[in-house]
């Protein structure tokens, strides 16, 4: 495949200069005095040689490659791409946040332990938990910390729990954390309507049991009907419930889990508190624990100290599960967002995702299979089973044909308990226009050429990938000679 842009090594021609230092204005030094002759570079570095003009280009065509929440409507299942409000960049790039030392003192830091100390506060409160840990830098990190904290817990009191329990809905991090915390994972099936299936939910407790890990409302964008009876269950058999708070933008304001009686929970604040998602990070996933667990939560932990603030660590703390706060200023930005919200707006915000989700639900469901047909919180999920007998045409297809009309692709195939699955989460931030013309687009797909349909996308840089060989053999290097 031809490739779309050249690199910056190709483009280069020598002597060309992006800026002009005035000569005289730098000081001279001699590098071999300062780093010593061992470190100093017999030849220069071989860079690319450009003006100013050509480079901001490249990367200006780079950046219009891609796909954006910036760009277009993103209906991701799971993942909650929604607008990211300019104001968090306002707050994430004050020079007393973005310009802070890991090294720096606690007194040269206090607004920033201020804001995670309220910040702390804000998701307790959210949450319904007793205390936070804002350590984990992602959903599954937070997952894996909270699990370790149980495995102590049940420690201290002499319990030889080995075993966590995951509906066939979940995450592919809830069983591969539970097992990377040295858990046996049980899986137990989903019902008919959705919810786990409580007659096999009471098989699988007993005094071997640590946790019940569930997400709620679920990957299937239904909310758990049973919860109050899966917690009596979960906690008669001496267990621990597990939220895996990925959808929590469907309940802000609305419900917490700590009502629901759950002990542990984490969040991502990169999904529900709005950070742009871009290759794979930065992220949050602060955990937050009820009762005894709270003395568990890694350290340290943001605490008033007289008129100000400092670290502290749990007094049966698992330990630190990362060392300084890289993600710092997503932890800025989840702030801003809590804040710039309010409580009311926080729940405007659950709601606006609920009522959209339903509405493009309504919209689509005559055209597509809707394994699980009842009200459902902030996304839902499609089959293209029918479509695939009777037509050959997959939710594959049908999502690389949603990329000729200007949209993302929905999250296809997960739940893996559903088949064909395409799960769909407008979010709270989009007009009714754009969800009105995303269901249309899916509308018209589903009467479309099968050939146009199975051949997509048509428009977009890149064609269908090979996506097997993109996993197998990736190519992640350019091979080219630098000049
Ligand atoms: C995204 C997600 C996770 C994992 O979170 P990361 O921040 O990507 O590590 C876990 N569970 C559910 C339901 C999710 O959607």
């Amino acid at each position: 495949m031809d490739r779309l842009e050249a690199t910056l090594f190709e483009k280069s021609s020598p002597g060309r200069r992006g800026c002009h230092p005035p000569s005289g204005g730098v000081a001279l030094v001699d590098p071999v005095a300062v780093l010593g002759a061992e470190l100093v570079r017999e030849t220069p570095p071989a860079l690319p040689e450009l003006g100013e003009l050509q480079v901001l280009r490249h990367f200006m065509r780079l950046s219009q490659l891609n796909f954006s929440i910036d760009t277009n409507f993103y209906p991701l299942g799971s993942c909650t791409m929604k607008y990211n409000p300019r104001v968090n960049e306002v707050t994430a790039r004050m020079p007393g946040f973005a310009r802070l030392h890991p090294m720096q003192p606690m007194e040269a830091a206090q607004g920033a332990l201020e804001l995670m100390h309220n910040l702390q506060n804000d998701l307790q409160e959210i949450t319904g938990m007793d205390g936070f840990t804002l350590q984990p830098a992602a959903g599954a990190h937070g997952e894996l910390t909270a699990l370790f904290m149980a495995a102590a817990y049940f420690r201290d009191r002499g319990e030889k729990r080995t075993r966590v329990v995951v509906p066939d809905s979940s995450h592919g991090t809830n069983p591969a954390s539970a097992a990377l915390a040295g858990f046996e994972v049980i899986t137990i099936p989903t019902n008919a309507a959705g919810d786990v299936d409580l007659e096999q939910l009471k098989q699988h407790l007993n005094n071997e049991v640590a946790c019940l890990m569930l997400t709620n409302p679920s990957t299937l964008g239904l909310f758990e009907q049973h919860i109050v009876e899966v917690a009596r269950l979960v906690h008669e058999a001496g267990g621990l419930l597990y939220y895996d708070g990925a959808n929590m933008n469907a309940l802000l304001g609305v419900a917490r889990p700590g009502d629901m009686g759950f002990d542990l929970v984490h969040l991502n604040l990169h999904k529900t508190m709005s950070t742009p998602h871009g290759g794979g990070g930065p992220g949050a996933g602060p955990v937050g624990a009820r009762g005894a667990l709270v003395d568990y939560l890694p350290g340290p932990r943001s605490a008033r100290q007289g008129e100000g603030f400092t670290f502290e660590t749990p007094s049966k703390s698992i330990g630190r599960v990362r060392m300084f706060w890289g993600n710092f200023l997503v932890l800025v930005r989840a702030y801003t967002y809590i804040r710039h919200h309010g409580p009311e707006g926080l729940r405007e915000v659950a709601e606006g995702a609920v009522m959209a989700a339903n509405y493009l639900r309504a919209r689509v469901k005559d055209a597509f299979d809707m394994p699980y047909d009842r009200l459902c919180m902030h996304e839902f999920v499609l089959s293209a089973r029918t479509m695939k007998e009777k037509k050959g045409v997959r939710a594959m297809d049908v999502a690389k044909r949603l990329l000729d009309y200007g949209f993302h692709a929905p999250t296809v195939y997960f739940p893996l308990c559903v088949e064909e699955a395409l799960m769909i989460e407008p979010t709270e931030t989009e007009t009714l226009e754009t969800l009105d013309s995303f269901a249309e687009a899916l509308l018209k797909i589903a009467q479309e050429d099968v050939a146009l349909v199975t051949t997509a996308p048509h428009t977009t840089p890149v064609g269908r990938a090979d996506e097997a060989r993109a996993a197998r053999k990736p190519i992640l290097r350019w091979e080219g000679e630098a000049p």
